[in-house]
């Protein structure tokens, strides 16, 4: 799509909007009566407002999900399914319009917002898919005329508390496998990006989704969030966010006896080792860094490279840098979109006073924007920082923005230990030549997703996505095993002897 069409569309759509909480399949006021602003992070400019709820919405919502998904968890799985084919070809018909909304409210330029809504549409194909699939195990019974089989169930309700970075893609991952095990949804999204949030909403009702199964309800993390983890009537908490945030749902979800999917922080690190293709780990560099401001949860922060080829790297990275685009994500020809919000932007600036003052050599940007009218919007000029050693706080600490360090190092296993030296555990990757160097970083990388000349970013659908050590708790969003997330294991015996057979002593 040319630039202009997509100005078009966006003017067309621009008008300030109102967003309401969707409870039992109404668009409903909060109990609050108030509401907050939502704000374009390019000039500022008020895009509309939304509902700001209350603990007595989310108790709403639950008793909603609670009669909904009694009838729900008995609707065969591959009916089920048919809701979310209806889902995935509605998010198919509008990904333009989605997309708009995305870098309107989020920043991310335009390209990457298709692509996130694209997530979206494969998820729900193939959580459609699930309906069909949803394998148990069958097994032999150690006794005689009776069988063994185990089967999932749906835990109940599951609430689900999501991020503004990805805002449709994580909420397809958590709500699609949600509604196809027979469970119903109680969901937040960030106070950042609530349009998308209604959007994806709207086509949940347009697919005929019976009503009470989704509800969505607007409002801070401290209120609607807390709300959410406190209510007893909520079985699961799915969450991904920060790490602060993330321990404190988990403390008072483990006093709950509530369960948790956490997936949270990471400190994304590429190798570079000498015998790698450098102009691909360029590539590969510059797209897991830079794109969508830093601010993906893969995003590359640490580049990790062998000693002989730092200079080269330094080189090609600068000359790259300086072709970056940085501005409206609307216009197709920009490459960095804004930052979120001025708290980030002067968060991500006092990381580059830290790493100064630690000793690390700034190679490029380190300023807040303010040319060519970028001072209305959060601006950060993409950050090269060299010389940078593991222990320093910006090669440990996430700075959810476009500032990457360079490590140098002098081998293979040393850039594994560096890349192992951090709390979190998303994703790694290693560019490389020597397929035996190759096999030996899959094994000893401590990351959930682990790349091969390729950056730290571009999970698909279909396998598992999350992290280890401080990233998560063990679950993982999308692939077959978000299913784990929201069912039950039941296993079932059927004996058909006529007797009562003894397990584990009539057959010894
Ligand atoms: P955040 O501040 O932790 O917020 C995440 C969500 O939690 C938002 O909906 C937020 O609501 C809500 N929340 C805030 N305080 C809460 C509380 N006390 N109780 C319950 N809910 C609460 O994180 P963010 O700034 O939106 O996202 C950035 C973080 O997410 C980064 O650390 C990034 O690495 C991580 N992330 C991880 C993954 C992954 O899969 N591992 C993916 C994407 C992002 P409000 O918006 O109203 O504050």
């Amino acid at each position: 799509m040319n630039n202009q069409t997509v100005q078009d569309t966006v003017q067309k759509n621009k008008a300030v909007k109102k967003y309401l909480n969707f409870i039992n399949g109404e668009w409903v006021e909060s109990e609050s009566g108030r509401y907050t602003r939502n704000t374009n992070p390019v000039n500022g400019e008020v895009l509309g407002e939304v509902v700001a709820s209350t603990k007595a919405d989310v108790d709403k919502a639950v008793q909603a999900a609670k009669e909904a998904q009694k009838k729900w968890r008995n609707v065969p799985a591959p009916e089920r399914a048919d809701f979310l084919y209806k889902v995935a070809y509605l998010l198919k018909e509008r990904k333009e319009e989605l997309a708009q909304t995305l870098t309107l409210e989020m920043g991310k330029v335009i390209s990457e917002a298709r692509g996130e809504v694209q997530e979206a549409i494969d998820m729900a194909f193939y959580m459609a898919g699930e309906g069909r699939r949803m394998f148990g195990d069958t097994v032999p019974s150690e006794l005689r005329n009776k069988f063994a089989m185990s089967v999932r169930v749906p835990v109940g309700i599951a609430g689900l508390i999501t991020p503004w970075n990805f805002p449709i893609a994580i909420a397809s991952w958590k709500s699609l496998p949600a509604l196809v095990t027979g469970n119903a949804v109680v969901w937040k999204p960030a106070s950042e990006t609530p349009f998308l949030a209604g959007e994806f909403v709207k086509i949940y009702e347009e697919a005929g989704l019976p009503k009470g199964l989704v509800n969505l309800v607007y409002g801070s993390g401290g209120e609607v969030g807390n709300a959410i983890v406190e209510h007893p009537e909520i079985d699961i908490v799915s969450f991904t966010g920060s790490n602060e945030v993330g321990k404190q749902i988990n403390g008072r979800a483990g006093e709950l006896l509530k369960r948790t999917s956490l997936e949270m922080g990471g400190k994304n690190a590429v190798t570079v080792l000498e015998d790698a293709d450098i102009d691909l780990a360029v590539d590969g560099i510059i797209w897991s860094a830079f794109g969508t401001s830093g601010q993906r949860c893969t995003a590359c922060s640490r580049i990790i490279v062998h000693e002989a080829v730092k200079e080269e790297l330094e080189q090609k990275l600068l000359k790259r840098m300086e072709t970056l685009k940085v501005g409206d994500g609307l216009d197709e020809s920009v490459d960095v979109g804004p930052v979120i919000n001025r708290s980030s932007l002067e968060r991500i600036h006092s990381y580059v006073k830290i790493g100064k003052d630690e000793g690390a050599k700034l190679l490029k940007g380190g300023e807040i924007l303010t040319d060519n009218g970028l001072d209305k919007g959060n601006f950060y000029a993409p950050t090269l920082f060299t010389d940078v050693k593991s222990d320093m706080r910006i090669a440990q600490e996430e700075i959810f923005g476009p500032v990457a360090s360079i490590i140098p190092v002098q081998s293979l296993e040393e850039a594994i230990e560096v890349n192992n030296s951090v709390e979190f555990g998303l994703s790694s990757s290693i560019f490389t030549g020597d397929v035996n160097r190759a096999f030996q970083a899959m094994r000893d990388l401590d990351t959930g997703i682990v790349y091969i000349n390729a950056g730290t970013t571009g999970a698909e659908i279909h396998l598992p996505f999350g992290g280890t050590k401080g990233t998560g708790n063990g679950h993982r969003d999308s692939g077959v095993a978000s299913l784990d997330v929201y069912t039950e294991w039941k296993s079932v015996y059927v004996d058909y002897s006529g007797k009562i057979q003894r397990a584990q002593i009539d057959n010894y």
